[in-house]
């Protein structure tokens, strides 16, 4: 395989070293409860306070609780219910409360489900609004203040994930503060942490949830800040950790990475400062347009965290820029990773009035502060070569997004549970191979993403490339009349799986397909690929 060039960093990033030497020790020495009252449980008591210390001297919280808890999601959750309960009570005392619950347009799925789903459990039946964002992807002030009045909670984010849109923090707050709003306000602030200054105590903001998967710290660890005096119900009960706001065993291993990363941060020594992340931004658009003339970034470059971009490509669909930079071994993607496997337009370009082709082509590009000189001159220089791999192809772009086989071979998860239809695993492959000397190996990708990833091709046995969209238009004489097992493979499993059922419902049995792909593959294929075979004599 090529070497890995993770450019989605925005949907989670690796472990620092030092964060994983901190798990790993309080894993194996440290490993004390700390709610026990001997001494290993207070060595655990004291690293997590001293933990807590570090971030809150991070963001900023001055008096303001700082809880530890899963993640975002889970902290966006306890802030929602937090800021519901209380307008419950406040409307049970006979107070008046705002309508609203307003949201920003762009929000992350996690908020707004969170916002409908309490509203409802807790049958306050308010109003759930979405705060709609302007063509750069930031809040539109005006509406905010026409409706500051009549908001009960307001969620907005600090930074995009898709776009990387820094918002108008201080604008929101002026307008609220316009208005005597008595909006409890809650800041997403996942995606700024580690890249924007923050002092949460010199804000009116009541509730900012962090996550630590986000910056080098391992997944399952986050961080809630409460502002002193607001409104706090606990998510979880239980055995009162947290002095009651969070019960639950800690997640110490996670708790002592986080400390690492934020001393990290701290020291100034292993993140890149902003002003390098800018320039490193710059070669990446330069190589962006050089491979791609005609590309558009869709969000403003001087209003956006720097290690974002988010472009579209006139004729090429995110799909067909994501199998491609995937076989030259880029990982990008086309939007959140939460919604990944949807496919469907980005809600958030389509919030910003974006014309549908840009919502529906959009790909989002992402690397974080750990990143260094070579591995942005590898990006460039990679990206280079998917645009050259692309002009030599000859790809057409702009038919290359989706699949249309009849709905009689689409794939259903029933007859994706049957075993006529079941993936092979590697070890599986290598039996059919050895078995059967005269076992077909056929690589299903467009062409392009073959030549992107010719390194794939070592020694040994032989791949035939046959491109889904071609075997679309119909099953080729010397594929139809091979009477020896084919296997069929993709990046993923998908393409594979459907030229597995095309074939089987036009009857070719002995058809296999490699399950989760070359993506799942230990090392490098052991195949050699050959042109595909002609395809002139094609039966219908
Ligand atoms: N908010 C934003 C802006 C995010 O990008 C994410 C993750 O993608 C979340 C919330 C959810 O975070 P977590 O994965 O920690 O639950």
């Amino acid at each position: 395989m090529p070497t890995e060039i993770c450019l989605d960093t925005n949907s989670t990033t690796p472990v620092l070293p030092a964060a994983l030497d901190a798990a790993c020790r309080v894993m194996q020495q440290q490993f004390g409860n700390p709610s026990s009252s001997h001494s290993t449980g207070l060595v655990a008591q004291n690293l997590r306070e001293s933990v807590r210390c570090s971030a809150a001297k991070l963001v900023g919280a001055g008096a303001g609780k700082l809880l530890f808890v899963s993640g975002a999601t889970e902290g966006i959750q306890t802030a929602v219910l937090s800021a519901l309960c209380a307008l419950r009570q406040r409307r049970d005392r006979g107070n008046t409360v705002g309508r609203l619950l307003v949201y920003g347009a762009t929000e992350h799925k996690a908020v707004p489900e969170s916002l409908a789903y309490w509203n409802r459990l807790l049958g306050l039946n308010l109003e759930v609004r979405a705060l709609p964002v302007d063509a750069g992807g930031r809040h539109d002030l005006r509406t905010l203040a026409s409706w500051a009045d009549d908001i009960g909670m307001l969620c907005t984010m600090a930074a995009n994930n898709e776009t990387g849109v820094v918002s108008d923090i201080a604008g929101i707050e002026r307008v609220l503060q316009a208005a005597d709003s008595a909006a409890l306000w809650l800041v997403d602030c996942v995606q700024a942490l580690g890249k924007v200054a923050l002092n949460l105590q010199a804000t009116r903001i009541d509730y900012a949830p962090f996550s630590g998967h986000k910056l080098y710290a391992p997944k399952g660890i986050g961080m809630l800040y409460v502002r002193a005096g607001s409104p706090y119900h606990p998510l979880m009960v239980g055995g009162g950790q947290e002095a009651g706001a969070r019960s639950g065993t800690e997640n110490m291993p996670g708790i002592a990475a986080l400390g690492a990363v934020f001393d990290a941060l701290e020291r100034g020594d292993t993140f890149q400062s902003a002003q390098v992340l800018h320039t490193w931004r710059d070669r990446l658009v330069q190589a962006i347009g050089d491979a791609f003339p005609g590309v558009v970034f869709n969000a403003p470059l001087d209003q956006t965290l720097p290690t974002t971009l988010n472009f579209s490509v006139p004729g090429l669909s995110s799909k067909l820029l994501l199998d491609l930079f995937d076989a030259a071994g880029i990982r990008i993607s086309a939007g959140s990773a939460c919604s990944a496997a949807k496919a469907e337009p980005s809600f958030v370009l389509q919030a910003m009035g974006l014309p549908e082709w840009r919502t529906t082509s959009a790909v989002r590009l992402s690397f974080g502060p750990l990143a260094d000189d070579d591995f942005i001159t590898r990006a460039c220089a990679t990206i280079g070569q998917c645009g050259a791999v692309l002009r030599s192809s000859g790809a057409a772009p702009a038919n290359s997004g989706a699949l249309a086989w009849p709905a009689s071979t689409a794939s259903s998860t029933a007859e994706a549970g049957n075993e006529a239809v079941r993936g092979l695993d590697w070890n599986e492959l290598e039996q059919v191979l050895q078995s059967d000397p005269q076992a077909l190996l056929i690589d299903v990708r467009e062409a392009y993403e073959y030549a992107a990833a010719a390194a794939l091709c070592s020694a040994g046995r032989t791949a035939v490339n046959l491109p889904l969209t071609e075997l679309q238009r119909g099953v080729p004489r010397w594929l139809a009349e091979h009477r020896h097992p084919v296997v069929f493979f993709c990046r993923s499993g998908n393409r594979s799986l459907q030229a597995l059922l095309a074939m089987q419902s036009r009857g070719h049995r002995l058809c296999r397909h490699l399950e989760g792909g070359l993506a799942l593959g230990a090392g490098p294929a052991p195949y050699t690929a050959t042109s595909a075979h002609p395809t002139k004599d094609l039966k219908s």
